[in-house]
């Protein structure tokens, strides 16, 4: 269970999140939706203590901060450096160091750990290639691999599906509910309206403040929607 409580965040004294407070039951996959600007981002690094906030976030009631290893977190694609020189299974195994004293060399088992993630990701075939050699989709799914070996009980995402090809977004909804049925609590920042019921258990409906939260069947709403989106809803083709 992920408890927020009355997180709120400010840039230059300019509040971008009002106060927010609200339990997020695991297991489960939690969709954020609202608008560009909305405080998408802000919420998971606020929740996360990477940026300055008010109030705070519990995960089984100790606070978030100090279990960061018990989190796996992507952030939006914009912020990540695809021409650093690195190999796909080296990326991957940068999910292991949580759980790897320093110093201590890899073992074979570590490495089957990081071959095993990216089979499921369907990139076995991928391992020794660089990085920046991969498509958008495929990158994409070597960020899910590396949250795989890094076995945290929550996976935070930040818009995953931009900009990736269909297969790559499929790979990764499936990992995802597999994920969920071995226990995880998943939080994922999204905002195409037309996959939201077939993805998410619960929405989180976002614009600057806490719109609605709960059960998708009873939450994604059109009223809710409006209040999320005002006169833009019309523009992405509604509900
Ligand atoms: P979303 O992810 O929903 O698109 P963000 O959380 O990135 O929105 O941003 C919310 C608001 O906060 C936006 O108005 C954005 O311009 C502003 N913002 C985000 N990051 C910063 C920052 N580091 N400094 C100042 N303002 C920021
Ligand atoms: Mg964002």
């Amino acid at each position: 269970m992920i408890t927020i409580k009355n997180l709120s965040v400010s840039y230059q004294q300019q509040l971008a999140l009002e106060p927010l407070s609200l339990d997020i039951p695991g297991p489960s996959i939690t969709g954020i939706i609202g608008p560009n600007g909305a405080g998408k981002s802000t919420l998971l690094k606020g929740m996360l203590d990477i940026i300055g906030h008010q109030g705070q976030t519990l995960l089984d009631g100790q606070p978030l901060e100090r279990s960061l290893n018990r989190v796996a977190y992507v952030e939006q694609k914009i912020n990540i450096d695809y021409h650093f020189p690195i190999k796909v299974k080296e990326c991957v195994s940068l999910g292991l160091y949580p759980n790897i004293r320093l110093f201590r060399r890899f073992r074979q088992a570590d490495w089957d750990k990081v071959m095993e993630a990216l089979r499921i990701v369907g990139l076995a075939d991928y391992a020794d290639r660089q990085i920046s050699q991969l498509s958008g989709g495929q990158f994409q799914r070597i960020l899910i691999a590396r949250c795989l070996v890094q076995e945290a009980d929550c996976i935070f995402l930040d818009e995953p599906f931009v900009g990736i090809d269909s297969v790559s977004e499929d790979i990764i909804m499936d990992t995802l509910r597999s994920l969920k049925e071995a226990g995880k609590t998943i939080l994922i920042v999204h905002h195409d309206l037309s996959k939201v019921t077939a993805y998410f258990d619960h929405i989180l409906l976002l614009n600057k403040k806490l719109i609605a939260f709960g059960p998708t069947e009873n939450t994604f709403t059109r009223e809710n929607l409006q209040e999320t989106y005002g006169s833009q809803l019309f523009m992405n083709g509604g509900a």
